[in-house]
Formats: structure tokens, sequence, C-alpha cells
């Protein structure tokens, strides 16, 4: 006897990338079942650009209430800090060369989550607070067990359930690791300067120091180094950290001061070798997980959320191997380069590999130097450039 259905969509896990691709399916009418526990939390801002927030848009969180506790980013600035003799030039990437208001906006991660789980609800999302334990495809259904010992069947589960995903592993779905040993300290803080919206990355050794301007004089900041480096800041006192931010921004955001409390995160590369397999697509860090170089991973997790629920609409059963080979398809491209581009990035700013920081320079001075490359990267670090989901069009 077939199995009736608890809803035909289980998504599992409630960060952003969860929570949106729950509430797009239910504004789709498609009967959807989201099983996650509440999210703490969280002192990350993200930086999502246009398409995302046309997402936003589509779920009823953006503009809203968000964007008051949000930042236009109007410039886009790389800084060669690294200290070494060939140095790269100085770029600044500004919103109107590429006819845009804005490139994108700087949102506080935690405001936002709690904004998607409201529309989660108001989209009819059934939700669960709970944690899975297992899933399993049956054949022509998939079967996910809580925690609390609940079963739900659904025709396709979507996995936002991060980096250590259970429903990846239940799929048997392989991935590929790898460390970057440096770890990210985020924090915010004020300035008497003006940032007039310019969100600036200085390459140092290490790693990028990126600030990003929040309303007001107030920036985020992403600043990321070795393990031990990190660990000796996170003992720093608030005004300890307004002296090294103070130093390493030379006076370009006036006078430091009111430094939060910074956490720190481990900087972790991750990909799957597949996307999608046994009724189950990857969404977010399940599928992939990176350095925030270039603010890329929420953007990313987004063009998942949207390209799933194009895949479900696009199949009567989108838990079919049909259904999981377009979504590989789909996401494959876009995940494999921009992982390659931002890890050589990021690794040239390590120390002792002179080679790859010469081709960061390089590569850096190209833009600079040749225009229409200087268009194709700041369109390429908003999306790609083709084969954006139905929900990020304009
Ligand atoms: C320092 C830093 C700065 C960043 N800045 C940017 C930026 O500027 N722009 C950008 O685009 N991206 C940025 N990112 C990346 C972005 O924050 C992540 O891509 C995003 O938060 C990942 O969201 P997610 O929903 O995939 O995963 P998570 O937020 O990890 O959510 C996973 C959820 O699943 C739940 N869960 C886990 N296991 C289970 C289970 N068994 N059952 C049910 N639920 C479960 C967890 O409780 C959690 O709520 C940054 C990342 C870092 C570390």
């Amino acid at each position: 006897m077939m199995q009736s259905l608890n809803a035909r969509v289980i998504v599992v896990g409630g960060g952003p990338a969860g929570l949106a691709a729950a509430t797009l399916s239910a504004l789709e009418n498609i009967p959807t079942l989201l099983i996650a526990p509440e999210a703490g939390p969280d002192p990350r801002t993200v930086a999502l650009m246009d398409p995302s927030l046309r997402l936003l848009e589509r779920l009823g969180v953006w503009p809203e209430s968000l964007s008051m506790i949000s930042s236009p980013l109007l410039h886009l600035e790389i800084i060669d800090d690294m200290g070494n003799l060939i140095t790269a030039p100085h770029l600044m990437f500004s919103a109107d060369e590429v006819g845009l208001e804005a490139f994108g906006w700087n949102i506080p991660l935690g405001p936002l989550t709690v904004e998607l789980r409201a529309a989660a609800e108001r989209a009819g999302v059934t939700i669960i607070s709970d944690t899975v334990t297992s899933a399993e495809d049956l054949g022509a259904v998939a079967v996910v067990e809580t925690a609390g010992g609940q079963r739900f069947y659904g025709e396709v589960l979507i996995a936002a359930d991060g980096i250590e995903s259970t429903l990846r592993k239940s799929a048997g779905i392989a991935v590929d690791r790898w460390s970057f040993d440096q770890h990210a300290l985020v924090t915010t803080f004020k300035h008497s300067g003006p940032h007039r919206g310019i969100s600036t990355e200085r390459h140092r050794p290490g790693g990028a120091f990126t600030t990003v301007p929040l309303p007001g004089n107030a920036s985020s900041l992403v600043w990321m180094g070795t393990p031990p480096v990190v660990e000796s800041l996170m003992q720093r006192s608030s005004r300890e950290l307004a002296m090294e931010i103070q130093l390493i921004t030379r006076g370009t955001l006036g006078l430091i001061s009111d430094v939060m409390p910074p956490k720190s995160f481990p900087m972790r590369g991750l990909r799957a070798r597949q996307f999608a397999a046994h009724r189950t697509l990857l969404t977010g860090e399940t599928a992939h997980a990176f350095p925030p170089v270039g603010a890329q991973g929420l953007n990313m997790s987004l063009r998942d959320v949207g390209h799933a629920i194009d895949v479900v609409l696009g199949f009567d059963d989108a838990g079919s191997p049909a259904a999981m080979a377009d979504y590989h398809d789909r996401r494959s491209a876009d995940v494999t380069e921009r992982q390659a581009i931002i890890s050589a990035m990021n690794t040239s700013m390590l120390a002792e590999l002179l080679p790859l920081d010469l081709m960061r320079v390089g590569a850096l001075s190209a833009i600079s130097a040749f225009p229409p490359l200087r268009q194709l990267v700041m369109r390429q670090g908003l999306a790609p450039r083709k084969n954006l989901p139905f929900a990020m069009r304009g």
C-alpha cells in the first residue's frame, strides 16, 4: 500500500536556507513541513546581493522592518595590505557602474532569521520544533524520523541542516573537506567618521579584514587570521580591540569605539560530491561551506533554495532520479567555480605561498587595468550571469 504523505516537501533545518526554502515552497502552494529547532542568537551580518534581496522580497521579509537595521552597499573596495614588495592596485567598485543603486545590503543575520521564521508561519508551513535523527528513501517516498520519535513522509526532502547534515549522511552523499587553518572573528563597532556605504576588504597576511557598513556610523567586521592570532584577539578588552582596529583602518573610519563582544568561527571548506540523491536536495551549508571572502555563502545558499523550488515545481515526482539529476546540474558549476576562486583568493593570503600571492596580485591588477573585466567581475560577484532561479529574476 502507498504510504500517505504528511507533505509534498519536507525541509529540515531552521537556518536562513531552510526557512527560506520552506517559505518559498509554501508560497507556491506546495504542502510543506519544516522540521527545525529554534535558531539561537547570531552576531553575524550578511551582505546579500541584489538577486538574494529579490528572493527575500518575494518571501515578504524585505525591505520591511529589516531595512531599518541594515545598510546599503554602495561601493566595494579591495586594499592590498600584505606588506609585500609587489602590491596589487587599490580597487574600488561602485554600484552605479553596473546600473544599480546598491550592490546589496548588509543585514544582521539574527533578526533576518527571526523574520524568516515568522514568514514561514504566515505562509502556512507546518513547523515541527524537533531535530531529525535519520532519513530514508523508501522508493516512492522518503521518511524522516525525529529525536521526539515522530515519523514524517514526503515526496522530496530539502536538506538545510547545516555543515554536519544528518540528511546528507542518510542519503549517502560523500563530501570533500579541506581546512584553512584559519578562524574568523566577528563583531560590530562604532566610528566617528562616515563609512559612505563602502565595504572594505583588506588583504592581510593570515586572511582578509573586512568592514561592512551598518546604519549610522557603525560597521560590522569579519577579521580572519590563524587560530592563535584570533584566539589572542578574543581575549582582548573592547578598548584594546578598538585600538587594533584603529591601527588597521588607518583613520579611514575616524575614531573607533564600542567594539561589541566578538565571536569566532572556524573556517572550513566543504563541497558535496553530489547535490542531490535519494529524494534529498542539498541546500546551504549541507552542500558547500567556505570562508566569507567576497560575501558569497548565503547568496549561493539562497540560489540553491530558488533552484530547489524550481525543481519541485517542474517535476510531477520531485524525488525522482530525473529531478535529482536536474538539481545537481543546476548547482554544480556555480558552486564549484565560486569555491575555486574564493579558496584561491583566501589561500593566497596565508603565509609562505608567494606564487599564489603573485597570482592574486596579477588577477587584481588585470581587473584594475581592463574595464570590461572589471564589469564582468562586478556582475559575477552579484550572481551568475545566466540561469537564475525563478524567484530571483527581476
Ligand atoms: C564569519 C562569517 C561571515 C559570513 N558572511 C557572509 C556574508 O556576508 N554574505 C553571505 O552571503 N554569507 C556569509 N556567510 C555565510 C552564511 O552565514 C552561511 O552561508 C549561512 O549562515 C548558512 O546558512 P544555512 O541555513 O545553510 O546553515 P545554518 O545557519 O548552519 O543552519 C542549519 C540549521 O540546521 C539546524 N539543524 C542541524 N542539524 C539538524 C537536524 N538534525 N535536524 C533539524 N535541524 C538541524 C541547526 O540548528 C541550524 O539552525 C558568512 C559566514 C561566516 C562564518
